[in-house]
């Protein structure tokens, strides 16, 4: 080489023949070698992410005590339920932790123990939802949320059900690993039921079939994901992902199943002329002696219950519930409004019986949990509008100021006869 001439110390290309030559301390390297070493680097990280766990998902394991512990932070209630989720969680994920059922099974011990996917049964807006969601925060593994109806409705000419993992794989980036070792909510379960002998199910078609569908994603095999979701097609790639660590747990309200429950353990006391107030209470016991031989006469198929072998319910909630759900979890609405004002500089102080008019009128307008937040937002939205642009340093919510700004709010016109 000659003296004068620079070379990429690399490849030993001359100044001439590359784009750009990087100087470094006692040599060079040209931009062909610099793309190069990117890729060995990346190979090198994608070979050693699949030997140890991703960094930014590092799941963490508590005992069923403190897995309670840790939702009764944000959910209120539903003790019965929690308890059931968090010794599933917990035997699940200390499953992940045994060592792969081939090698268990070379070194002579058989015992693998199964996963432990769980249904969930329980009206709308009665914490399902966030109790799936808080269990993901508490382990932090990737969470997914979907909804079953898209697949009733599509069946197998619309979105695949392998598109369920898709919403996975996309709430980790595509990050394979971690995606194998997250919690999936297959949310309205109930509406893929079949069309059995149960009447409040009418107008599903496809239900079965989707269920068929669902089988081989609840059971633990290779499953190929169109990473876009939608139907798969032949030029889109497809990711392969094992769901055998992935924790499914479904959720619906089955409708009308309290009637199934009812036969079962021969209660006859539900019908047309019983008092309101009891069918209620009767309703709320009977979903606590809720089985998969209810389910199944809702319309689940065997095969998918089999899947599904952890069944609990959630019990409908109370005004009393209500009322603590606006002030005791970790992130309770009125912590958030409080919040929301301190950010402005105002101090805001909500009275007692402020919080009894809402509950009433969620339980009056039949609006649940859910519509905690609008009677918040139908009460507080002028005060949230004016005050940033006045200089109040306080705000106090008392019941005349609520009262006149509910009845001036759209959800006034809610009221159910
Ligand atoms: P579901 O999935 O049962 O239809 P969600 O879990 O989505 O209901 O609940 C809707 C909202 O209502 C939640 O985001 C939460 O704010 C509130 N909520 C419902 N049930 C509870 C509960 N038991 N404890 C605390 N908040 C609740």
């Amino acid at each position: 080489m000659a003296k004068n001439i620079l070379h990429c110390s690399f490849c030993g290309r001359s100044r001439d023949e590359v784009k750009i030559l990087i100087a470094g301390q006692e040599g060079h390297i040209c931009e062909n070698c610099v793309e190069h070493a990117r890729e060995i680097i990346d190979q090198e990280l994608m070979v050693r992410d699949e030997k140890a766990p991703n960094s930014s998902f590092k799941l963490t394991i508590k005992k069923p005590i403190e897995i309670k512990k840790f939702l009764d932070e944000y959910v209120i209630g539903q003790d019965e339920a929690k308890k059931v989720l968090a010794v599933a969680v917990y035997n699940h994920y200390k499953r992940l932790q045994q060592r792969p059922a081939d090698v268990n099974a070379a070194a002579g011990n058989e015992i693998e123990i199964e996963k432990s996917n769980i249904i969930m049964v329980g009206e709308t807006g009665t914490g399902k939802t966030l109790l799936a969601k808080s269990i993901a925060r508490m382990l932090n593994v990737p969470f997914a949320i979907v909804d079953a109806t898209v697949f009733t409705e599509a069946g197998y000419v619309g979105e695949d059900v392998e598109s369920i993992l898709t919403r996975l794989l996309q709430v980790c980036n595509y990050d394979v690993n971690a995606a194998e070792k997250g919690i999936v909510y297959i949310d309205e379960i109930d509406k893929i039921a079949r069309k059995g002998d149960n009447p409040s199910i009418t107008r599903d078609v496809s239900g079965e079939g989707v269920q068929q569908g669902m089988l081989k994603l609840l059971e633990g095999t290779d499953v190929l994901v169109p990473p876009q979701g939608g139907r798969k097609h032949p030029e889109q790639k497809l990711i392969k992902i094992n769901t055998q660590n992935i924790l499914f747990i479904c959720g619906g309200a089955f409708d009308g199943i309290d009637k199934i429950i009812a036969r079962r353990v021969q209660t006859n006391t539900i019908g047309f002329n019983v008092d309101k107030t009891l069918q209620e209470n009767m309703k709320k016991n009977l979903l606590r002696y809720v089985n998969a031989t209810d389910l199944k006469q809702f319309g689940l198929i065997p095969e998918l219950l089999g899947r599904l072998p952890v069944v609990t319910h959630l019990d409908p909630l109370d005004a009393e519930t209500l009322r603590a759900i606006l002030t005791q979890p970790k992130n309770a609405l009125m912590k958030q409004y409080k919040k929301l004002f301190e950010l402005e500089g105002i101090d805001l102080t909500i009275e007692n019986d402020v919080l009894d008019f809402m509950v009433e009128r969620a339980v009056e307008y039949k609006l649940g949990a859910r519509g905690l937040r609008s009677i918040c937002e139908g009460i507080l939205t002028d005060a949230m509008f004016e005050l940033p642009s006045s200089k109040e340093t306080s705000f106090t919510l008392d019941l005349d100021y609520a009262k006149r700004k509910f009845d001036k709010s759209k959800l006034s016109l809610l009221k159910v006869a």
